[in-house]
């Protein structure tokens, strides 16, 4: 550093007349309270930043903001006097808070003359409000021009710009493994970009010698990280330190994403392997199950022109800037319609990629390349889309369309185009190179009986969308469905992935035929989900559900289950700073137990968190295999003082209802013992005697030691989530093995077999609340194989009642036999799907 201070040079965000600052009819501004600086009379309504650094406050009203530059001085530009009042109107922000904008930059419009008739004045202050930064400011005078002169010169505190403090110096974190199983898809992207726009610093997520953004959702997916990616975060700015510390804990925490939650093709609903193509059948990927019969209506994309020269630059920028505030209420509009908190999630999403900093820079980094509005913003979005289309990881690839989408609702308000509404005649059968999610949402299934599109798999946007609506849909269908005949009668079968493209009248009846079948049947379940469940030849099975919490077990009651088999309980300690109480745990355990009365049983799983499951108040070491490491029962052993305080929260619902206490992720003997011997001490504590203890059978040594264990336990519960990625090695979150991990592999099925004849020979009962409980076609398997209670989500009490009402035991335990004795899951699902009833 020389003996000359450092100088900075302050712009005119706008164009005017320059005034004292002490003459500006506002005491706080006048007194200096917010800083030193200047005012300025506008001529003009587009105000510019007046230095390069990072937009660290925009007010919510959106007439001021501060840009703190790399040496660390603040400068705030206030537009008018009293503009708050206006409560934004009249105001346009054309860049949002934590975004890195260079001098001259437009960063909000204004209406002049509607700000102008409502405000006090106009007067616009640029003051510096870390007076401590500066040794000298000098002010000019006159008309100034916007971006082009200089109206403050500052000389800074010496060394301020040396100071990594100040941003001279970038900072790095260490290391950090990438721990999501899919690795920074949309979702985790987006809370670590939403994180990252929290500090005035510029931070960069690194990969090898790749960086993105941090604080765009697009950069950050467009690294596309992978599951044990080793990356670094740096940053340079005023809160450098702080923002490498919160975020490298974000990403150790997956950005918040359990295991379980990583998005998989639908394991659910198997997709079946893609068929081919043959002269009568298009074939795909089905990605939402369901037939429908209907005529062919295509749907193309618009087409837009748009000029490549723009206007003036601030012309350009008010039109961009209205036409993203139009589409975020367009948004909007279309949120408020829909009930499914899924669908307006991936709304959200987009509105979220109206403000992407690295979207706007480059569409603006257009704009000042004298480039249109609309042809800046479609070569912005265009790169991103095509970056993530190139990539491995089917999830990015999915986003494409979201980015895609988004960008051409922008697209269609620039070119002032309407946008086409699907606005479809009933029966129609839509096919479409791409659907944007968006139009899938707005899709009306009293008319539209499927769909089929050229991109898209079963992880997209559209897929989940059509579940959700219950629309029969095909992804990636094959070229030749483009350019059918529109209006032509086709059946699609979006279980299977086949679009039958000249169905004979045999076919047509036959799939009307199906379809009807499976209208009259879940209408049928629906009026005998209050039955009891049981065989056909009155064998009872309890029919139970999965539950989280109180408000779940009302609704697992009012539809028909018989009970709680499985209260996840480790939903009463998410999302908190600290472990609910003994208080607060036994209320909710109570008001599960009320919403069962005391005939029905409730089976209470205790904490089960750990490796694929943290809590940010329980420190656990970091490890390399978290599935093989302190999870479930082991946690608790750990940490008895948990396990202790929740047993006795358990406890305490004993007398309201049939209370079972179930152990997770138990693997040995010793581990179930030593559980029993802390409730023991419990319930001697508390003199509560009445209830059943189980263990979850989930790991494979539980399975093949069944009949030592059944001795010592008065139940068994499978999980077939977690048993079949330890019996396969397959990691249960993982995408590209979603298909393979399946609990109907015969190695699975031989475990609970194993279980059951190990529990048999004591006389204890065995349960399953994994996935595989919840599949009807599955339900007479298990129970020939000799399980007596099916723990199931809710929506499937209904459909598994009624399935094991079609069977007598002695077919279920025929069709066990046979099962039993194959050697894929291929061959089992065949052998299942050829017995449906
Ligand atoms: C299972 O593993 O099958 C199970 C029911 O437990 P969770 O899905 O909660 O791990
Ligand atoms: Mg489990």
């Amino acid at each position: 550093m020389g003996t000359t201070a450092p100088r900075l040079d302050i712009l005119a965000p706008l164009s005017g007349w320059l005034v004292p600052l002490d003459s500006v009819p506002d005491p706080v501004f006048a007194g200096k309270m917010v800083g030193d600086g200047v005012s300025l009379d506008p001529t003009s309504g587009s105000l510019l930043a007046p230095v390069g650094g990072v937009i660290s406050n925009l007010h919510s009203a959106h007439h001021a903001l501060t840009i703190t530059t790399a040496e660390g001085v603040e400068v705030m530009v206030h537009v008018g006097i009293d503009t708050v009042m206006l409560k934004g109107q009249g105001f346009y922000p054309l860049v949002q808070q934590g975004q890195q904008v260079s001098a001259g930059q437009p960063v909000i419009d204004f209406d002049i003359d509607q700000v102008g008739r409502h405000a006090a004045s106009l007067l616009t202050q640029i003051v510096v409000t870390n007076g401590e930064t500066v040794t000298r400011m000098q002010a000019a005078q006159g008309l100034v021009t916007a971006g082009r002169d200089v109206v403050l010169t500052l000389e800074l505190a010496n060394g301020r710009d040396a100071s990594p403090l100040a941003g001279g110096e970038p900072s790095l974190s260490a290391e950090i493994a990438i721990g999501n199983p899919a690795g920074l898809h949309a979702r985790p992207a987006a809370v670590f970009a939403a994180k990252a726009k929290t500090f005035a610093s510029d931070i960069r997520l690194l990969l090898g010698d790749k960086e993105a953004n941090a604080k765009s959702v697009v950069s950050v997916m467009g690294l596309a990280t992978q599951l044990g990616d080793r990356v670094r975060i740096r940053a340079q700015g005023p809160d450098a330190e702080a923002a490498l510390t919160e975020l490298a804990r974000l990403l150790d925490e997956r950005c918040g994403e359990k295991a379980d939650e990583a998005p998989v093709a639908p394991a659910a609903e198997p997709a079946s392997a893609p068929q081919q193509d043959s002269d009568t059948r298009l074939a795909g990927v089905g990605s939402s199950p369901g037939i429908a019969i209907g005529r062919i209506v295509h749907h193309r994309l618009q087409e837009f022109d748009v000029p490549e020269q723009g206007q003036a630059a601030s012309l350009e920028q008010q039109a961009f800037s209205r036409a993203t505030k139009e589409a975020a209420t367009q948004l909007d509009l279309v949120k408020a319609q829909l009930s499914d908190p899924a669908k307006q999630a991936i709304l959200s999403m987009h509105q979220e990629l109206l403000q992407d900093p690295e979207l706007l820079a480059q569409t603006y980094s257009g704009l000042a390349d004298g480039k249109s509005a609309a042809w800046s913003w479609r070569a912005a979005f265009s790169a991103y889309s095509a970056r993530l289309e190139a990539q491995d990881n089917p999830l990015l690839r999915e986003r494409a369309n979201d980015i895609r989408d988004v960008g051409r609702r922008v697209l269609a308000l620039l070119a002032g185009v309407k946008p086409a509404t699907l606005d479809l005649p009933a029966g129609s059968i839509l096919i479409a190179e791409d659907l944007a999610p968006s139009d899938t949402a707005a899709l009306d299934p009293a008319k539209v009986m499927g769909f089929c599109t050229r991109t898209g798999g079963a992880t997209s946007h559209v897929a989940i969308l059509a579940r959700s609506l219950g629309i029969p849909a095909i992804c990636g269908i094959s070229q030749a469905a483009l350019r059918l005949p529109e209006g032509r009668q086709v059946i699609l079968d979006g279980g299977e992935g086949t679009l039958t493209i000249a169905p004979t009248a045999d076919e047509i009846a036959a799939a009307e035929g199906e379809i009807a079948r499976l209208a009259e049947r879940r209408a049928a379940e629906a009026k005998s989900s209050m039955l009891p469940a049981a065989t056909r030849d009155g064998v009872r099975i309890d029919v139970v559900a999965n539950i989280r919490n109180a408000a779940d077990a009302r609704e697992a009651v009012a539809k028909g289950a018989e009970g709680v088999g499985l209260l996840r309980s480790e939903f009463l300690f998410d999302n908190r700073d600290t472990a609910p109480t003994e208080e607060e745990q036994a209320a909710e355990y109570c008001a599960v137990a009320e919403a069962l009365g005391k005939d029905r049983p409730l089976v209470v799983r205790t904490l089960d968190v750990g490796g694929d499951k943290p809590l940010s108040y329980l420190p656990l070491p970091k490890e390399d295999n978290p599935f093989l490491g302190l999870r479930g029962i082991r946690v608790s052993l750990e940490r008895p003082d948990l396990l202790r305080t929740q047993l006795r929260a358990i406890l305490r619902a004993a007398p309201l209802t049939r209370l079972h206490i179930m152990f997770p992720m138990v693997a040995s003997l010793e581990e179930l013992r030593a559980a029993k011997a802390v409730l023991a001490e419990e319930q001697q504590a508390c003199g509560q005697h009445e209830v059943k203890v189980g263990i979850m059978v989930e790991v494979p040594s539980a399975a093949v030691l069944a009949a030592r264990f059944a001795p010592e336990v008065d139940f068994f519960s499978i999980g077939t989530n977690d048993l079949t990625q330890y019996v396969l090695a397959m990691d249960r979150g993982h995408p590209q093995l979603a298909k393979q991990a399946d609990a109907l592999h015969p190695a699975v099925l031989a475990m609970i077999a194993q279980t059951c004849d190990g529990a048999r020979a004591h006389g204890k009962w065995v349960g399953v609340c994994g996935g595989l409980a919840s599949d009807e076609r599955a339900a007479p398997l298990l129970v020939g194989i000799g399980v007596t209670e099916l723990s199931v989500s809710t929506p499937s009490v209904a459909s598994v009642k009624a399935t094991l009402a079609r069977w007598s035991l002695d077919d279920c335990r025929q069709l066990a036999e046979d099962v039993l004795s194959l050697s894929t899951a291929v061959e089992v699902r065949h052998r299942l799907n050829q017995s449906a009833r």
